[in-house]
């Protein structure tokens, strides 16, 4: 007869003991395999940029008010960057870093100049193109119209804004097309890069969202807010009230929301398709928005305050692999191309000025600290101290420092008591901005009559 033998209290011990070290051993691996992303080889590759959505009026950043529930939704399957800086204020300037990760003065594309993006600058479209990517851009032209160079690269570069209705400009009529060229675009994997204009001015929101967003506003302005009008209250000429200053941001808020619905439907036919398992999808703006907190209304690309530099950057892997994960750490928007490069285990060229956040994605520091750079104008970086650095702690710009762990805002200049601190930012500065490398290799550009009317239309060429 077999007889089990009772364990003894020790041995006892000593197996539940044996169990929790097997357990725990279990979940170490269980998180380190969680917390290490893997390279994604052959993975497509899809970049939104929503032009001029400042970070903090999406609800996910903490604005008060619903603009995003798509979005914050998709961000709990993403890797959200807290603190994302753009590289410049305006659109083709900031698009160029964005798609070749370099500064202004390097790639030297900017439109107050008439610069476009010279030939010579490799591109992440041209890059992924020549590793066998099919690439595309549906995008509301602009400054990011072809003539402007950042149509490189991509075997279609669709400017979808053909009949100058910028007030019309939704992001849904992107999404659209985006969807179609998807269903007709093969098995070969892709680089699709999507843009709209709907949340930059005027704002035209829909009625029914803007009546959600305010209630019994009786002020004199209209339920759109129009260059003209926005120019009229910079130059002066017209006055307003908190009321009317509130309206005018909830018709800015009013945008945001019915391109997050569109958003949303753009990310549920990717699922319907079956693309979200083998895509990295990357949700990112060019620039933020002023309005009134140091000196222009309803605008942006005079100045490189937080306002209008500080932009949403959410990244999803395949899979939703890692989401949740909020990293708050200082990122640009040079970082990234390389990022996408690192996530696809491709070799990053020579010509990429960023770093990749896959150590951030995986809850490690980056190896190297940070420095971000902002410039308004090439010419001016020089001439008039243009330009901004920041490392997340002190922020330098035109001579004015920022102690940001105070003074999130940048209001108060506090040179005068850290003049150390100062300087060595500004030399920090000067060596990543080397004044030779400024016009180097620059390419004028010729603009059509249509290309002129479409950015008077944007506001461009007053
Ligand atoms: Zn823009």
């Amino acid at each position: 007869m077999i007889r089990m033998a009772t364990p003894s209290p020790s041995v006892l011990r000593r197996m539940i003991a044996g169990a929790v070290s097997a357990a725990a051993l279990l979940a170490a691996a269980f998180f380190l395999f969680r917390s290490r992303p893997p390279a994604f080889p052959g993975s497509n590759v899809i970049l939104v940029s929503i032009d001029t959505l400042r970070a903090d009026h999406l609800g996910v950043y903490g604005h008060f008010r619903k603009t995003s529930p798509e979005i914050d939704l998709f961000s709990r399957e993403s890797i959200l960057f807290e603190n994302c800086q753009a590289q410049s204020v305006s659109t083709l300037a900031s698009h160029a870093s964005i798609l070749t990760s370099q500064l202004l003065s390097h790639h030297g594309a900017y439109f107050t100049r008439r610069l476009r993006l010279p030939s010579h600058v490799p591109t992440i479209a041209a890059l992924l193109k020549e590793r066998g990517y099919k690439t595309a851009s549906f995008n509301d032209g602009g400054q990011i119209a072809p003539e402007f160079g950042l149509d490189r690269g991509f075997d279609l570069y669709e400017n979808m804004d053909k009949d100058f209705t910028i007030d019309k400009l939704h992001f849904e009529r992107i999404v659209r097309a985006a969807e179609a060229w998807l269903e007709s675009r093969g098995t070969s994997k892709f680089f699709l890069f999507l843009h709209t204009y709907e949340t930059h001015a005027p704002y035209t929101p829909r009625p029914d969202i803007l009546a959600g967003f305010e209630s019994g506003y009786a002020g004199p302005l209209p339920p759109e807010t129009s260059e003209d009008l926005i120019d009229r209250i910079n130059r002066g000429e017209v006055e307003i009230s908190e009321a009317d200053k509130a309206h005018i941001i909830a018709t800015y808020d009013a945008e945001i929301r019915s391109m997050d619905a569109s958003f949303g439907d753009f990310v549920a036919s990717l699922e319907a398709k079956g693309l979200l398992d083998n895509t990295i999808l990357i949700f990112t703006s060019d620039h933020g928005e002023e309005f009134g907190e140091h000196e222009l209304m309803a605008t942006h690309s005079h100045a490189l305050f937080r306002e209008q530099v500080h932009v949403p950057l959410i990244v999803r892997l395949p899979g939703g692999r890692l989401g949740g994960r909020r990293a708050g750490d200082l990122v640009r928007s040079i970082d990234i191309a390389p990022t996408v490069f690192a996530l696809l285990g491709i070799d990053r060229p020579p010509s990429f000025e960023g770093a990749s956040l896959v150590p951030l994605m995986r809850g490690r520091p980056l190896p190297a600290p940070v420095f971000s750079i902002s410039q308004r104008d090439m010419l001016e970086t020089y001439r008039r101290d243009f330009w901004s650095i920041t490392d997340g702690r002190w922020k330098l710009y035109k001579g004015l420092l920022f102690d940001l762990a105070a003074d999130a805002g940048e209001t108060r200049d506090v040179s005068a008591f850290h003049p150390d601190i100062k300087a060595l930012y500004r030399r920090r500065a000067l060596r990543l901005l080397p004044p030779e490398n400024l016009r180097t290799g620059i390419e004028p550009v010729r603009m059509s009559q249509d290309l002129k009317k479409r950015l008077e239309a944007l506001g461009y060429l007053k």
